[in-house]
């Protein structure tokens, strides 16, 4: 497979002019030494190898490095190429992504890397990257740059946190126009030292690691003396912090149902949308109302799956957080259950063996109080 950075390199190209009104002129050079010499160990740091930083910057989505290292490891060792990738099952990717959370990015991965491997080489430009399934410009700016030299900037959360407060911009630095904004503020200086890459990963670096949201390092930090930010005396006050909205709830009974073997009743989520093809416990909505969780309300809800049980058992609650809501799931053990009315994508299993929500994870750990068994009335 053709690596776009051993055919081009680009020079480096010189610092735009400044004019009156800009933000102040910042010691990029002296965040580069910085990086250099502080930069943390991960797997995939050093490598030019685009396979390897596409997977890693698609991890490190809405997800933190540590998280990412031994997801990175098993998924690199099981699928240690892109046409290893491509020729892998949906569920086996998802099986390898379980527990990291936004599956859509197992599923838009697993795709690009089947038209990758179709074309027989990869992107060579953001812009190319950014036309494949699920690589936004973040990620199209971090591979190219990382892998092809390309001085694009990258704009994440962690880089609008620095140019926000190096500039002491007002706004919450969510909206499309002030990224575009901070972008081209970046991109002269990416463009000026002959290594966009370690300049795209110095600023993404300097904002996980000093400038972090909370109680920044400034006095560590090698861009201190042009930080309009410290200057004011208050960092923190970059980005403005939006009013925390409510966060809606969704309460659910889960029903734990096995057979005379020990596996387990799991339901296959469809294919798009939340938790897209993984598999979970049987689910229907509680009551939103009084004893909306209690044994009643439970064989109803049963009953409503097509499932019935010689008794019920409570195990406890599970609270799990999504973006946008919390999940509060009502979990019950069906004891001697049979089912009434059997359902598509509905089957026993032994979980190991399939790529489950993490939300049902949790529920089959949870253990059973012996006193809280419901008879069938
Ligand atoms: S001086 Fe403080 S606020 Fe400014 S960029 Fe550095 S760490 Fe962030």
């Amino acid at each position: 497979m053709q690596t776009p950075h051993e055919s081009r390199r680009r020079a480096p190209a010189r610092a735009a002019r400044r004019s009156p009104g800009d933000p102040p002129a910042v010691p990029w050079k002296k965040l580069l030494a910085w990086y250099r010499a502080n930069r943390r160990e991960m797997p995939w740091r050093g490598s030019r190898d685009p396979y390897a930083i596409w997977v890693s910057e698609t991890m490190l989505q809405q997800t933190r490095v540590e998280t990412v290292r031994g997801y990175f490891a098993r998924f690199l060792a099981r699928f240690p190429d892109v046409r290893a990738l491509a020729a892998a099952e949906t569920d086996d990717v998802l099986k390898l992504w379980e527990g990291l959370g936004y599956y859509r990015r197992a599923r838009n991965l697993h795709a690009a890397a089947r038209l990758v491997a179709e074309r027989g080489r990869f992107p060579g430009t953001a812009a190319e990257w950014a036309a494949l399934p699920g690589v936004g410009p973040y990620t199209a700016a971090a591979v190219a740059s990382i892998c092809d030299d390309e001085p694009e900037p990258v704009v994440d959360g962690n880089v609008t946190r620095v140019a926000m407060r190096l500039r002491a911009a007002p706004g919450d630095g969510r909206d499309a126009r002030e990224k575009a904004r901070i972008a081209a503020w970046l991109r002269p200086a990416v463009a000026a030292f002959g290594a966009p890459g370690d300049f795209n990963q110095a600023v993404m670096e300097l904002g996980e690691t000093l400038c972090a949201p909370q109680a920044p390092q400034c006095l560590l930090c090698p861009l201190r003396a042009a930080c309009r930010a410290f200057a004011e005396g208050d960092p923190e006050r970059y980005p403005e912090r939006r009013p925390a909205k409510e966060t809606p709830v969704r309460r659910l009974f889960a029903f734990v149902v096995r057979d005379a073997a020990g596996r387990v009743l799991l339901a296959q989520r469809p294919e798009t949308g939340l938790l897209g093809g993984l598999w979970e416990l049987p689910m229907a909505p509680a009551d939103p109302g009084k004893n909306r969780g209690g044994a009643s309300a439970a064989r109803r809800a049963l009953a409503s799956l097509g499932l019935r049980a010689r008794a019920l058992r409570s195990l406890g609650d599970v609270l799990h957080a999504f973006s946008h809501f919390r999940q509060e799931l009502h979990v019950w053990e069906a004891l001697d259950a049979e089912e009434t009315e059997p359902r598509e994508n509905r089957a026993f299993a032994n979980p190991s063996d399939l790529a489950v929500a993490t939300a049902t994870t949790r529920a089959l750990a949870l253990r059973p109080a012996p006193e809280t068994v419901v008879p069938e009335t």
